[in-house]
């Protein structure tokens, strides 16, 4: 394993894999180099995961040519997992209950003493209007959130950082106003998907993150969590987006650019890699 770092695709089952993903598998299992290549599958929005989108996961990822171990973990079977990070993280007191709903918040952050509304990258940076509220008052329906001050407080830490080929950091001030007060568990979900992925990295020794560039700012979200857990921060590589012919982003609706698509219009896994620039 010289040399190698572990990587991992972790796609979530919610439709076809098309161009975008085939470019971020492709680049999780280069980027494995000798080392190691998992796939994990993120199904914890059981309402948008579908068993027959994994079954193509599967298809579609042994068609390009890659291989990983079994068994593959699957996130829906770690719930417990998550749940006892959740706790964790109330009992240093950087946690709360929040029932605003979408409206709400916009409605709080029209309010003329807030300024614009920042968008980081959750959506609408939370104005804390429920901020202050006690884990133990936790009612059914809410979400929990992270307290960002609260946060950097425990780490008694004014700076994150992480490596995507040079050093990024940034500062306490920076995350408070534009990433903010993150949800950590959704509505019913027990999860969200920024907790999970910190949990999961971690328990699969993860050394090294390949994804889009779409998720640069999350990362910050990951690197806080990381250090709040005492999990160990990977190195991470944001690859650049595969953009259709208009320039857009793919998205899984496109279901023309799917690789089952593209496959059963003759295209071989050569093919793909060329039409990814790899
Ligand atoms: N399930 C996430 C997605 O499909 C994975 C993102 C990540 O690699 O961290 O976008």
């Amino acid at each position: 394993m010289a040399g190698g770092a572990v990587t991992r695709f972790a796609p979530s089952p919610t439709g076809l894999l098309h161009l975008g993903h085939a470019f971020s598998a492709l680049t999780a299992f280069d980027a494995a180099d000798r080392g190691q290549f998992l796939l994990r599958i993120e199904d914890i929005d059981r309402d948008r995961c579908h068993p027959e989108f994994e079954a193509a996961i599967f298809e579609d990822l042994e068609w390009l040519g890659l291989d990983w171990p079994q068994p593959v973990m699957r996130q829906s079977d770690r719930l417990a997992v998550y749940q006892a990070a959740l706790d964790h993280l109330a009992e240093l007191g950087v946690t709360y209950p929040c029932s605003c709903t979408r409206g709400d918040i916009r409605a709080a952050l029209s309010a003329p003493q807030e300024g614009a509304p920042i968008l980081g990258p959750d959506g609408l940076v939370y104005p804390g209007t429920c901020r202050g509220r006690r884990m133990y008052g936790i009612a059914e329906g809410d979400v929990i959130r992270l307290d960002a001050e609260a946060a950097f407080s425990v780490l008694g830490d004014n700076m994150l950082n992480f490596n995507d080929h040079s050093p990024h950091v940034l500062t306490r001030e920076a995350f408070v106003t534009g990433i903010g007060d993150v949800v950590l568990a959704r509505r019913g979900m027990g999860t969200s998907y920024h907790l999970s992925v910190v949990v999961d990295d971690a328990a699969q020794g993860i050394t090294k993150v390949t994804r889009g560039l779409d998720l640069f700012e999350s990362t910050w979200i990951h690197v806080l969590l990381q250090r709040l857990l005492d999990l160990p921060t990977p190195d991470y590589h944001h690859h650049r987006l595969i953009r259709d012919d208009a320039g857009k982003r793919l998205a899984k609706r496109d279901d023309a650019r799917s690789l089952r698509e593209l496959r059963g219009q003759g295209a071989s896994a050569a093919d793909i890699r060329a039409l990814v620039g790899l």
